[in-house]
């Protein structure tokens, strides 16, 4: 389990934390009128980020993910973006399923577009709900023209700005116990279009819509991996994700923690700083201690996934758990630092706004708590080796 950066991905860090700067600047007015800041996702994104995990031979820079994650947390240590971060997140899992699940010709065909800064998305959530994923309908079917894909996938990130990505639904012609599967798609092929672009709390700066599918075309490289075989490539990619939201809460702290001491020495109350008061020292420090255990939990998780060792799954619903938890605790500590400014309709409110979303995108905070019991049930289940067969080998 590697917990602190090589040299590399220190620099990578240090390299991304410079290119996320602009991107605080411009989030005031993209919050405002629910825009992505695509000047700087496009900076970002020629800068190589997108390269970083991905084999020289398939174009890429030849690292590792951890490489790429520290090039995120670098970009959220500065971005004051929950919403940036969001894009990235559904454009980084679009990526993954991509590099570990494409074939040679579905690499071709879209993994350079990706890598070059083309948005993706990755849709699962349906009106029939986002927690219990196995309800989804989306679904292809044949008929005389061939495959067609109808359905309707709710609030997907990026949609209104993506160019294509993962969308998971069903091939019910495969029979009722393994049906999903995942579909790749352009989303100017024809039968895509967009629900109204959504009117949200927060993280508004990250765009969000409703992704409608009628009788879609499909070909046999629209399908991403064996069909039937999609639930087991949701769990990786899902996981994955969890996992970064850990990294992505500790940046955005960080970054409150700077406004929030400088706040705290400046501000003076019955003549002495703020900072000389332990109630308002103790805000700050929980949210050190927020910062520094969500970054752990993201790399101790990754180190799980990376070896697949079988209690992964809970180390990345711990990480995305904390994640939620601590990033709207600590936003609450950096409105209420700063009184009746914290309170008005600015950066300091909108990063309350936003960390009031992180509980909910990538599953609720509850769903992570459900997963955590379940795979600890799963796995204390699982029968022991007896030590008298043991001693016997
Ligand atoms: C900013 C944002 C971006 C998003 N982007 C994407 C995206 O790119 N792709 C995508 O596929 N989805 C996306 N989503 C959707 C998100 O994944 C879902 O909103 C989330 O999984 C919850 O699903 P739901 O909204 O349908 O709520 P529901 O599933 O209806 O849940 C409602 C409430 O009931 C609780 N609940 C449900 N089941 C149980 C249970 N068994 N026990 C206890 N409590 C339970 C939940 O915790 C929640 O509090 C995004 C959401 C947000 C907020």
């Amino acid at each position: 389990m590697q917990l602190s950066f090589n040299e590399r991905q220190q620099d990578l860090y240090g390299q991304f934390s410079e290119l996320g700067r602009p991107v605080a600047l411009s989030a005031p007015e993209n919050d405002k009128v629910c825009r992505l800041d695509t000047e700087n996702w496009q900076k970002i994104s020629h800068a190589g980020i997108w390269r970083l995990p991905v084999p020289t031979r398939l174009g890429g820079a030849g690292g590792s993910w951890l490489d790429c994650v520290a090039a995120i947390e670098g970009v959220a240590s500065t971005a004051e973006d929950l919403g940036f971060m969001i894009t990235m997140l559904g454009h980084v899992g679009a990526l993954r399923i991509l590099l570990y699940e494409g074939t040679p010709e579905q690499q071709q065909r879209w993994l350079d577009r990706l890598m070059s800064g083309e948005i993706g998305i990755t849709a699962m959530t349906e009106d029939t709900g986002g927690s219990d994923l196995a309800r989804m309908r989306v679904a292809a079917r044949e008929d005389e023209a061939g495959w067609r894909l109808s359905g309707r996938k709710s609030h997907i990130t990026n949609a209104p700005v993506a160019a294509f990505g993962m969308i998971a639904g069903r091939i019910p012609s495969l029979g009722d116990k393994r049906d999903i599967a995942l579909f790749f798609v352009d989303l100017d092929t024809p039968g895509v279009s967009l629900g109204r672009s959504e009117d949200n709390l927060g993280i508004r700066t990250s765009p969000t819509a409703d992704l409608i599918l009628d009788g879609v075309p499909l070909r046999l490289n629209n399908i991403i991996g064996t069909p039937g075989d999609g639930l087991r490539i949701l769990c990786d990619i899902i996981s994955f994700e969890r996992a970064l939201y850990g990294v992505i809460a500790s940046g955005l702290i960080e970054g409150m923690i700077k406004k929030a001491m400088a706040r705290v020495e400046s501000r003076w109350a019955f003549n002495r700083p703020l900072a000389d008061y332990q109630y308002v020292q103790g805000r700050i420090t929980d949210m050190k201690i927020a910062a520094t255990v969500c970054r752990f939990a993201t790399y101790a998780a990754f180190g799980k996934i990376e070896s697949k060792t079988e209690d992964a799954s809970i180390a990345c619903s711990i990480a995305k758990f904390l994640a939620g938890e601590h990033l709207l605790a600590s936003a609450e500590h950096l409105v209420q630092l700063h009184g009746h400014l914290g309170f008005m309709n600015n950066d300091l409110s909108r990063q309350l706004r936003d960390a009031v979303g992180m509980r909910i995108a990538g599953g609720t905070s509850d769903i992570q708590r459900i997963n955590i019991f379940n795979q600890l049930r799963r796995l204390n289940k699982k029968p022991v080796a007896s030590p008298l067969a043991v001693a016997a080998e």
